[in-house]
Parts: C-alpha cells; sequence; structure tokens
C-alpha cells in the first residue's frame, strides 16, 4: 500500500517535537503506528547511536513497538528523527539506511525561526518522494 500523505493529529505532533526538543543537540527518534497514513500513536525511543548527526532506534525497544504494532493490527505507518542543525530533508545515510518502504520517514528540523518543522518522505530503493504531512484533530 503506498502512501499518498501522513495524517497526525495536533497531539501527536506535540509529542514528537517535545521528544526531538528533549534530545537536543543529538538527533532524536521515534515511530509510529496506525493505518494507511494515519497515526494512532507515537512511540518515543531512544536514539542508541548518542550522536548529533545519526540515529539509530534502540534495538530492544525497536522489537517492542514492532509488536504492539502488530498486536492491534496497526502498520508502521513511520520513522521520525530530527536534524537539530538541519536539514530538513533524508541525509544520504539516512536513503542508504532506510528498510521501510512501506513506511514515512519523517525529518523533524528547525525552521528559520528555530521552531521545529516536519516534513515526510518515502524512501525506497534510494528514490526520496516527498509526501504531505496532514494535521487533523
Ligand atoms: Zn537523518
Amino acid at each position: 500500500m503506498k502512501l499518498g500523505a501522513l495524517i497526525l493529529s495536533p497531539s501527536h505532533l506535540a509529542q514528537i517535537y517535545a521528544h526531538v526538543e528533549a534530545g537536543k543537540p543529538h538527533e532524536a527518534c521515534g515511530l509510529l503506528g496506525g493505518r494507511e497514513g494515519r497515526v494512532e500513536k507515537v512511540y518515543l525511543t531512544e536514539n542508541a547511536a548518542h550522536s548529533p548527526v545519526r540515529y539509530f532506534v534502540a534495538p530492544g525497544q525497536l522489537i517492542d513497538v514492532l509488536i504492539d504494532i502488530e498486536e492491534r493490527g496497526w502498520d508502521l505507518v513511520g520513522i521520525f528523527h530530527s536534524h537539530p542543525a538541519g536539514p530538513p530533508v533524508p541525509s544520504a545515510t539516512d536513503v542508504a539506511e532506510a528498510f521501510y518502504p512501506e513506511a514515512a520517514y519523517i525529518i523533524c528540523a528547525p525552521d528559520g525561526h528555530g521552531r521545529w518543522q516536519a516534513r515526510a518522505f518515502t524512501i525506497s530503493q534510494g528514490s526520496v518522494t516527498e509526501l504531505s504531512v496532514q494535521i487533523e484533530s
């Protein structure tokens, strides 16, 4: 199933922004569970790389989240991480290490005023396509 857009609630976005803000100056990461591009739950995970330029979802947490998503009958809708110093697009490493072609990759980066913004992409076999991000209650 190809994603057309990523749909989040304002509270999902607030959880993501609080997590990436708390993680500065390192990248922060997490996972999104839901159905057909619509997020039902935000899973905040540890960046096991503890790096300002790399992220690696802590493996034990990744497994726990994937089991929870499976048990709820959801899909892994998205994977988010921050680029605290920008840019708001996937890095070459992000593209090379994108193992979930069905999921949206969300990059959170500061805008020109230092406020977090989120952009979403699908990454499949090295090809990056931007998705629209829709905020709906
Ligand atoms: Zn990245």
